[in-house]
């Protein structure tokens, strides 16, 4: 039995027979050619063909998942019209006097390397693009038809890496589970496997040399780890796992569609947070009230600059559309500590859960603030959103944020562009934040309570150091009373108030937190109806 970790692109238990999928590429033989016009030709009719098939997967990908993740296939296509990189292969068709293939193979390689080198995630997926379109070329320049993953029984499948054309023609039905050696959680292979929810780790530092097709795999997409040749022992407890897991979900079902209410009457209501756009197909599938807590961070997160505000406006958009009237809460980016992007160029610091972080960077660098609100803004004409500030600790912020706000509404109007000053309200994730919180009720629409850095503050433990996992202790009495403290101070001011830290997915706190008064519990979509049916457990029924 040997164990390996990864890190985590989706959640899930597999146990099941390994396939080894080893690098299949066809390779371009260098050859020479006469007739260059021939060889142009045949370039021409290969791109054509490849943008046919990528229409397909297109089809496919956005019939069974959706547009947003079809949308790779739109971008390969039009990679696929990239001037740059045709010309260049054009060029050595016509100097070097090479086959297409081979000068596609150039070219591809050649790009696709000067991206990886950089050391950047997101361009190292970008290179990854490059690889798939050029192998697509090089294919049909062949005339070889793309690979059918037609393998035997449902499977665990470990490859070096995946692209997402490979994905989507997979039969999902084959897939158990995905491993890869390489690639990252933000690629669009690892948003694809979310979005088909198979069970995928990647980083996973297997030798597929040693492997073996048929050999036994469980992967482990909780804990984040694949054990190979499992003993017995540790089979039966997996499967006896998957079977729970299994029932339960079952069981769950029947709580689509149910209010978020007690037995005597208390209605609450139960959202999911999200990371990104493609989470709001969870959160529905999930019958989720609402996103109580969109991390936007994540959007600037895996990437080379910053979003536009084009690009965010697009996001918020669709998530408000796509929830059909039901509230959509934004938080502003909470850049920094664990989560950090290198175009901020954030100095290094100390103690960077005290640092320079959320909306100490927005109210100091305003202009990458702006262009968040500009596009919230924007995006509050199309459905209900509001807007959520992270890391609060005084009345003076809520006063500077209202400017920038104010402000950047004002050069909308200007401008003649639509939007909404959609209702605004603050994380409370900072004991100061708590201890004012009266002074700070009067001057928000709603409180939301971050349990996971009101913890950390807290207790002073930081929330990332396995060190401290015997210490660390959410359901500290300190927290459950900085809850009830955050509720009262709330509800004197007439405003709302949710929990969105992990600690609102604990479902045996769901009563205690019911009986403090709070309105909303905002948990990720796959504890959704895990707490409903809790909400509905709870207190007397008034009809006995
Ligand atoms: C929190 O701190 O509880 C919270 C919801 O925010 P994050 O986990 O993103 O810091
Ligand atoms: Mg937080």
């Amino acid at each position: 039995m040997q164990k390996i970790a990864g890190k985590i692109i989706q959640e899930g238990l597999a146990i099941g027979p390994v396939f080894v999928r080893k690098d299949n590429a066809l390779k371009a033989e260098k050859k020479r050619i006469k007739d260059v016009d021939a060889e142009l030709k045949r370039l021409e009719l290969a791109k054509d063909q490849a943008k046919a098939q990528l229409q397909n997967l297109y089809e496919k990908a956005a019939k069974e998942m959706g547009e947003s993740a079809a949308s790779v296939f739109e971008m390969h296509q039009m990679l696929l019209e990239d001037e740059g990189y045709l010309d260049s292969v054009r060029d050595r068709i016509r100097t070097d006097l090479l086959d297409a293939g081979y000068a596609v193979s150039a070219v591809g390689n050649r790009i696709a390397q000067m991206l990886a080198g950089k050391g950047d995630e997101y361009l190292a997926d970008r290179a990854a693009d490059i690889r798939e379109i050029s192998q697509r070329l090089i294919q049909n320049l062949a005339g070889r038809e793309a690979e059918d993953f037609a393998f035997g029984p449902p499977s665990v499948i470990v490859a070096d890496d995946f692209t997402p054309g490979e994905l989507v023609q997979m039969d999902r039905e084959k897939i158990l589970a995905i491993v890869t050696i390489h690639g990252s959680v933000y690629s669009h292979t690892a948003i694809l496997a979310r979005m088909m929810n198979i069970p995928a780790l990647t980083g996973v530092l297997v030798n597929l040399d040693e492997l073996r097709t048929g050999m036994t795999a469980v992967v482990d997409g909780f804990q984040g780890q694949v054990v190979l040749e499992p003993s017995e022992e540790f089979c039966q407890r997996i499967k006896k796992k998957m079977q729970q897991e299994r029932e339960e979900f079952e069981l769950l079902q029947a709580f689509k569609g149910k209010a978020d209410i007690t037995l005597d009457g208390r209605k609450l209501l139960v959202c999911a947070n999200i990371r990104s756009v493609e989470d709001v197909k969870s959160a529905l599938e999930n019958d989720a009230g609402g996103i109580g807590l969109f991390r936007s961070e994540f959007l600037y997160l895996g990437r080379t600059d910053f979003p536009t505000e084009e690009e965010q406006f697009q996001a918020y958009r669709q998530a408000a559309q796509a929830m059909e009237g039901k509230p959509v809460v934004i938080r502003t980016l909470d850049i920094g500590a664990d989560k950090q992007a290198d175009f901020f160029h954030l100095e290094k610091e100390n103690n960077p859960a005290l640092g320079y972080r959320a909306i100490r960077i927005c109210l100091r660098q305003p202009e990458i603030f702006q262009v968040q609100l500009r596009a919230l803004l924007r995006a509050s004409v199309f459905g209900s959103l509001s807007i959520l500030y992270p890391m609060i600790t005084s009345v003076k912020e809520i006063f500077q944020i209202r400017e920038i706000v104010e402000k950047t509404a004002r050069e909308l109007k200007q401008a003649q562009v639509p939007y909404q000053i959609p209702k605004q309200g603050i994380m409370i994730e900072t004991p100061a934040a708590v201890m004012i919180s009266d002074e700070l009720a009067s001057l928000v629409d709603f409180f939301s309570i971050g349990t996971n850095d009101l913890t950390q503050y807290t207790l002073a433990m930081d929330r990332q150091n396995e060190k401290l996992a015997d210490f660390y202790d959410p359901r500290h009495k300190a927290i459950l009373r900085m809850i009830q403290m955050t509720v009262d101070n709330a509800h004197r001011a007439g405003i709302r108030v949710g929990i969105c830290g992990e600690l609102g997915a604990d479902t045996e706190l769901t009563e205690e937190f019911v009986r403090m008064g709070v309105d909303e519990l905002s948990v990720p979509p796959s504890m959704i109806l895990r707490v409903r049916k809790r909400i509905r457990e709870i207190g007397e029924n008034v009809d006995n």
